[in-house]
This record gives C-alpha cells, sequence and structure tokens, in this order.
C-alpha cells in the first residue's frame, strides 16, 4: 500500500523538520502545501518559494525522505521542478478546469515524476478521468487518481461526500490507474478519518495520502481533520490490509450467487421467447404490442409478490420496468 502522509501547509522549516524525523522513514512520500487553495481571502496561503526552499533543507538532512505538494499553476510546477521536489500532485479545484490543467501539462511535458490528480469539486468521473488522460499524455512519470471526495450540496457528516461509486467507475474505466484515497479531505474530521480510510482498503484501493500535523490544533489550515503523529501511526496499526485470499465461505456464497445469476439469465431468455410468440398472436389478430391495462395488472401482481417476498417494491418496479420496455422492444421487432 502507498502512502503519503504530512502536514496540510507546510508552515516552518522547524514544524517540516519534525513531521520528517516522525514519518519520514514509513511513507512514501511526505506532503505539504506550498501554495494554499482559501476559499476566502485573507486567510494563510502557504509560504511559497520559500517553504520549498525549507523542503531542500529536509532532502539534506534526511536524504531517504521523498517530498511532494500541489502545484496548480504553471509557475509553482518550474518551482517544484527547480528546488528538487519529488512528486507532484494536482488539487481539487484544478483537475475540474481543463484549461488549467492544459496549461499545468505544458509545463509538466516531458518530467518523469509522479503526478497524482485529485478528483474535481464535481461528481463527475469524466472530468477526472479527462485531466488524468491530458497528464498521461504530457509524458510524465507515474500517474495516480486521489479520490478526496466531492462538494456536497446537502449537509452531510462529512466535509465532502466520498461518493464511493465515482472511484469505483473511475476503477472500472482504467483498471490500470492506481488509486489512491484521501480521507482526511472526505472526512474534515481527525475522528471520522480512520473508517473512511478502512473503507478505501475494503474497496481495493492502492494508498492513502493522509494529513498529519505534529500539533494539529496549532495548524494554519485545516485543523480540524489533521491527526498527530501518534494518531497516524495507531491508525496504520488498526487498519485491516484486504485479503488476497478469499475465505471458503465466501467463495461458497459466490459460487451460489453465480448459479442464482445463470438461472435469471435462462428465465429472462425464456421469457422473451415466450414475448415473441405472444408478439405473432397479437400480429394475427391485429392487436397492439403495448396493451396498457395488461401491463397495470403484471405490475400489480409482481408488487404483490414482491411484498410477500419481503423485496423493495421500487427495486422490482424499476427492475420490471426494464423487462417490459425489453418485452415491447422485441414484440416490436418481429
Ligand atoms: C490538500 O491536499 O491540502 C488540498 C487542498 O486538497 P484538495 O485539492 O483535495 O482540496
Ligand atoms: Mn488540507
Amino acid at each position: 500500500m502507498k502512502l503519503i502522509a504530512g502536514p496540510c501547509s507546510i508552515e516552518s522549516c522547524e514544524q517540516l523538520r519534525q513531521v520528517v524525523q516522525e514519518l519520514g522513514a514509513s511513507v512514501d512520500y511526505v506532503r505539504g502545501g506550498v501554495w494554499k487553495p482559501r476559499s476566502r481571502p485573507g486567510g494563510f496561503e502557504g509560504h511559497g518559494e520559500e517553504a520549498l526552499q525549507w523542503v531542500e533543507a529536509m532532502k539534506q538532512e534526511f536524504p531517504q525522505a521523498r517530498f511532494c505538494t500541489e502545484v496548480a499553476t504553471p509557475q509553482h510546477v518550474e518551482l517544484c521542478l527547480k528546488h528538487g521536489i519529488d512528486a507532484l500532485w494536482i488539487g481539487s479545484r484544478t483537475t475540474g478546469n481543463p484549461f488549467s490543467v492544459g496549461e499545468l501539462c505544458q509545463a509538466l511535458r516531458g518530467c518523469r515524476m509522479p503526478i497524482g490528480v485529485k478528483n474535481p469539486m464535481m461528481p463527475d468521473a469524466g472530468l477526472w478521468l479527462g485531466a488524468i488522460e491530458r497528464v498521461q499524455q504530457a509524458g510524465v512519470g507515474e500517474v495516480a487518481a486521489i479520490h478526496r471526495g466531492f462538494s456536497p450540496y446537502r449537509s452531510t457528516p462529512y466535509r465532502n461526500e466520498p461518493l464511493w461509486e465515482i472511484p469505483i467507475e473511475l476503477r472500472r474505466l482504467r483498471p490500470d490507474l492506481p488509486l489512491l484515497c484521501d480521507p482526511s479531505h472526505i472526512a474534515g474530521r481527525r475522528d471520522l478519518v480512520s473508517a473512511l480510510a478502512q473503507v478505501a482498503l475494503d474497496l481495493d484501493m492502492d494508498g492513502l495520502m493522509l494529513e498529519v500535523h505534529p500539533q494539529p490544533t496549532q495548524a494554519l489550515t485545516d485543523s480540524a481533520q489533521q491527526l498527530t503523529p501518534a494518531e497516524f501511526f495507531a491508525l496504520l496499526a488498526t487498519l485491516r490490509p484486504r485479503q488476497e485470499a478469499h475465505p471458503t465461505e465466501l467463495t461458497l456464497l459466490r459460487q451460489q450467487i453465480d448459479q442464482v445469476d445463470s438461472q435469471l439469465i435462462a428465465l429472462l431468455a425464456d421469457r422473451l421467447a415466450i414475448s415473441q410468440k405472444i408478439a405473432r398472436v397479437k400480429a394475427d389478430h391485429n392487436m397492439a404490442v403495448y396493451q396498457p391495462r395488461r401491463w397495470e395488472e403484471v405490475l400489480r401482481q409482481k408488487l404483490l409478490l414482491a411484498q410477500q417476498a419481503g423485496l423493495d417494491p421500487d427495486f422490482i418496479k424499476e427492475i420490471y420496468g426494464k423487462i417490459h420496455a425489453e418485452s415491447v422492444r422485441v414484440q416490436l421487432e418481429q
């Protein structure tokens, strides 16, 4: 599992040194924001190039440690290259803008650094994938997707809604792409981070980006969600990594599911074969293919059966809507 951890923002050389001393040897990359995208003006916006100088100093002191930070403009990329940053990521606000991603790609062209692409703020797997493709086309090093949740419209326990179906969709579209999770920005609160990290592992994600600060309560940005180094190590100790070998019980249950599925498919084929016969009878008697009253009756019966079987009526209604639509389509083709 890939691990990236460190403060939301690099606040001082001493803060960074403390982080590297405590985490440097246990993570693939120490993270730290150098330019911070803030919603409102007037807050701490990062130390910029000065923070990159602190990173350089830490690279001298700790030659094994590797560092990554967020870039949002071509100038950020140039400065990171100048100061020897090891990896970069594109933040959520930038991923959503193809113009900005295009400009970053110009600056990144041909540099062999690993690049992470956080999901855009809006729940759009295509937009996320588009940014990833643009970055890959720039000929950089390994590109990874980072799931950090989506701006919530309604109030939720999370700062950003996880909407796990979106990273699952990305994985379906691009199974070759490493997919990491940033539970800190999803959670927005440190007490929710570890459960989210476990979900990410249960979904077979390839790693985690976590915000860790020597004194989270004093942090200049994202104070509520950052973990202390001790909390970070406690989280790692409680995470249950996914098992490669499945328990026998699961294998047996999956065999049963596969059997039921083949019966379902065979039954659907039988049902459609009957529909075709019905189409011929209707044609012979000059009857319309779609008979609304018959359909209402079919649905009513199915909902009754569903209720007796303890099935959700909305679920059965949706499935039967699809089955009926296919039956009508097949009959019209006759
Ligand atoms: C961050 O990682 O500090 C950050 C600002 O992330 P995001 O782009 O996911 O909001
Ligand atoms: Mn942050």
